[in-house]
Order: C-alpha cells, then structure tokens, then sequence
C-alpha cells in the first residue's frame, strides 16, 4: 500500500463529487488507527482512489 498522505478536503455544501476525477456517487470509507481509541476517517474515491482526509476522528 502506497503511504501518500491523504489529500485534505473541506466539505461545504454537500460531498460527493471526487475532486480529482470527477466522479459523483460519493466515497468509500476507511478508518486509519490514531490511537488505541481514536480513529481518523479517510474517503476514497471508487473511480480514481484518490483519498481524502475530512479530518474527522472518531472514537472507537
Ligand atoms: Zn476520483
């Protein structure tokens, strides 16, 4: 797996068209551990894997 740093994105309106390509039926999520309860959420675009940090953590 690649090791790229998330590109970060800020969603205004409403999030689901890929920036990068285009595509508009929204993203996958990952999760990336931040800690032993936190974790960051990722958005990867399905067409173009490109991936996106919302710099949302959530507590798990
Ligand atoms: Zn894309």
């Amino acid at each position: 797996m690649k090791n790229v740093k998330p590109e970060e994105i800020l969603i205004e309106k409403e999030l689901h068209i890929c920036p990068q390509c285009g595509y508009g039926d929204g993203f996958h999520t990952s999760f990336v551990r931040l800690t032993k309860e936190k974790c960051k959420v990722i958005l990867i675009c399905p067409n173009c894997h490109s991936r996106y940090d919302p710099n949302w953590e959530v507590d798990v």
